[in-house]
């Protein structure tokens, strides 16, 4: 942020905060060193700030408005941390995003959609996971390796064609998902399908920011086997295709699309 921005990104602040109960915490601004004021920049930028703004919004939309929002995650500290190689992470009331990579709407809508779940004792995504047909069994997903049907090596997912863990119940939590999420790999768990499909949901032909990323997670799975997609990279798509790709390319069609759909309509109430 900038000195010149600061009254601009007040203001933002304090709309975030009084609409949708979201405190961002603030790492920039006037630090006192001797007798001298110096600014430090922090890590945030004003455009970010508009692009948090704009992904709350679309969610808060899609939930019946900013009062639904702010009552459905009961308030959201957002803050940037070092986090690693991740994007971000989440837990009730909480979102951290990377201060080293630069986020999109889907990694804001991602979170938050955690942070609803998480503040409602993470049952959503249990009642995703049961909608849809699926199932956890971390033993279950042991015997698989031992016999085969089992995409990623013996020590979990690779990060090579075929090797991502991308079947169900190849993954780290034993997680056999039902019908056809949007994706899968070694990380995948209901918590995380949850997450994706509210994501999905709310970019799924709807023109908006989100909706390009939606269109490439399911069209990806149109292309041959060993072909590389300019997001995804390399992998065997045409195998995939039965685990992944809706009916007629149409994600309204899948178990997640009417889950995430009714949900929306019941936490906007
Ligand atoms: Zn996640």
């Amino acid at each position: 942020m900038r000195p010149l921005e600061d009254t601009i990104a007040s203001a933002k602040l304090s709309q975030l905060r009084e609409d949708y109960r979201v405190e961002v915490v603030v790492d920039w601004g006037y630090e006192h060193a001797g007798n001298a004021d110096s600014w430090n920049c922090g890590t945030w930028r004003l455009s970010e700030l508009e692009k948090l703004h704009a992904a709350i919004n679309l969610m808060a939309g899609a939930m019946g408005g900013a009062d639904r929002f702010a009552q459905n995650l009961g308030g959201v500290t957002i803050k940037k941390s070092n986090i690693g190689l991740r994007g971000g992470e989440a837990a009730k009331n909480h979102v951290n995003l990377s201060e080293k990579i630069p986020f999109s709407m889907w990694t804001v809508i991602h979170e938050l959609a955690h942070a609803w779940d998480a503040n409602h004792s993470w049952k959503l995504s249990l009642a995703l996971e049961k909608y849809t047909g699926g199932y956890t069994r971390p033993i279950l997903a042991k015997a698989k390796r031992l016999t085969g049907n089992w995409d990623a090596g013996p020590l979990g997912g690779e990060n090579r064609p075929g090797k991502r863990g991308r079947l169900p119940g190849c993954n780290a939590a034993g997680y056999f998902y039902g019908d056809k999420p949007s994706g899968s790999n070694w990380r995948f768990n209901r918590k995380e399908d949850f997450a994706e499909s509210v994501a999905m949901h709310l970019g799924w032909k709807k023109g908006n920011p989100l909706s390009a990323w939606a269109d490439a997670r399911i069209d990806r799975y149109l292309l041959p086997n060993g072909a590389r997609d300019e997001n995804f990279g390399v992998d065997n798509w045409a195998d995939y295709a039965a685990y992944f790709y809706p009916p007629n390319g149409d994600y309204t069609k899948t178990k997640r699309w009417e889950f995430i759909d009714g949900l929306m309509r019941e936490y906007a109430t």
